[in-house]
């Protein structure tokens, strides 16, 4: 007998058509003989019309609050899919995150997973029922509840397999698999069979919300296999694992993150320890910061540029606009209408000449780099967001070729 997880998102249960589609996935994996959790993610687009409505009543609202409106997703999906189930003639029980054990701390909004404490989902498994757990959310040690951030669905499920030592955990989504872009913006990109946790996490993380990046992260630490499928075709999906057990592909995939701002400093006193002050006071205000880039210094000067996440352009701004005055900078320039794209691939460790490729790319769409980062794996630029769609096209013709 195996334990299997199976995690639906919005798409999968947005109707009652496919709540029974879902139903009819998860009864056939239990009527084979397996113990199946099933994850489920609020129905369609109801997180977004939650913080729309959350929105036009309050914009400051708290993040307390927030949560409390936006637990409320998830439990729909569960009761009405334990309702299917139940009309189907299956054993089932739906229950809240706070029921099946899910600890974190008090971070709303963005809680981590501090423990899955799973006595009732296992007290409900040996009951033989199919156990239904809300994605997304946890409850703190004041006994509020909390959520995990946006796609935390994906999250949930991952750790309720490494808790419980999952046999197989399915990621049921709208695509058949993680492709080598996002299939709904590049018609040819490619489906991959598989791909190594370290590559899958890179791509989650530069944008690709296929998974969500926590989850990978954790399904490499406990070493938990994950299958990116499709809960409408059914067909085999791709298999995300240990990078030992295959060939090492030169580039996985392209990803676009559009949550990037731009901080350009000019001209800056060329003297040791500014930098290191610019960035305390960012630090300080909780400002993560990407890529990071100065110029060598001319005429006393230099000019340091970094990119922030959209949402904390105002804390950056906070930060920075004093600071440079006292430091004595010329000027200070904020672009929120950058994205950031990226190449990720195992391969490029090895083969010397990949990021040459990727700028020749641009180049012969005539589209300028702002900004450069890279690692052994990937290779980002920075660049004006309404280059991103072209500039991913022209990047993923370049690797994998405009058709079959
Ligand atoms: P769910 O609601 O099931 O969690 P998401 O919307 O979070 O689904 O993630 C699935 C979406 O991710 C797809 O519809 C697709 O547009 C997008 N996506 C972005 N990059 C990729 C990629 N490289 N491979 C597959 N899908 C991708
Ligand atoms: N419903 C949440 C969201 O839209 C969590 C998820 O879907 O994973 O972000
Ligand atoms: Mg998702």
């Amino acid at each position: 007998m195996s334990l299997i997880v199976q995690k639906f998102g919005g798409t999968s249960v947005a109707n009652t058509e496919r709540i029974f589609n879902v139903a009819d996935i998860v009864t056939k994996t239990y009527a084979a003989g397996n113990d199946v959790v099933v994850v489920v993610s609020a129905q369609g687009d109801t997180t977004d019309e939650f913080i729309e409505k959350a929105n036009a009543i309050n914009p400051h609202a708290s993040k307390r609050e927030m949560d409390m409106l936006l637990t409320a997703g998830e439990q729909i999906s569960a009761s009405l899919l334990a309702m299917a189930i139940e009309k189907l003639g299956y054993p089932v029980v739906s229950l809240l995150g706070w029921q099946a054990g899910f600890q974190t701390p008090s971070a709303y909004g963005s809680a981590r997973i501090k423990k899955v404490k799973a006595d009732r989902i296992q007290k409900e498994i040996d009951k033989k029922n199919i156990v239904i757990v809300t994605g997304f959310q946890g409850i703190n040690r004041y006994g509020d509840m909390t959520t995990l951030g946006r796609g935390g669905s994906d999250t949930s499920a991952v750790a309720i397999a490494a808790t419980m030592h999952a046999d197989l955990c399915q990621i049921y989504t709208d695509v058949d698999g993680v492709y080598t872009a996002d299939p709904r913006k590049v018609p040819n990109a490619k489906k991959l069979n598989v791909i190594s946790y370290d590559e899958m996490l890179e791509l989650a993380t530069l944008g690709a919300q296929v998974l969500n990046n926590r989850s990978v992260e954790m399904a490499k630490k406990y070493n938990i296999e994950l299958e990116v499928i499709s809960s409408l075709t059914r067909q085999p999906g791709t298999i995300v694992k240990e990078e030992a057990k295959m060939e090492k592909m030169l580039i996985s995939g392209v990803a676009k993150d559009n949550d990037v701002a731009r901080v350009s400093i000019i001209g800056v006193p060329d003297k040791p320890g500014l930098a290191f002050k610019i960035f305390s006071k960012l630090a300080a205000k909780k400002v993560n910061v990407d890529i990071i880039l100065q110029s060598v210094g001319r005429d006393n000067t230099k000019d340091i540029a970094f990119t922030v996440p959209q949402n904390m352009l105002e804390e950056a701004k906070s930060a920075v606009d004093e600071y440079a005055r006292v430091i004595g900078a010329q000027n200070v320039v904020y672009d929120p209408d950058v994205c950031k794209v990226s190449i990720v691939g195992a391969g490029m460790e090895t083969h010397p000449g990949v990021a040459a490729e990727m700028f020749e790319a641009l180049f012969e769409a005539n589209i300028n780099i702002q900004m450069i980062s890279t690692s052994e794996i990937k290779v980002s630029v920075l660049l004006a967001r309404e280059d991103a769609d072209s500039a991913v096209t022209a990047i993923h013709n370049k690797f994998f070729g405009t058709n079959d």
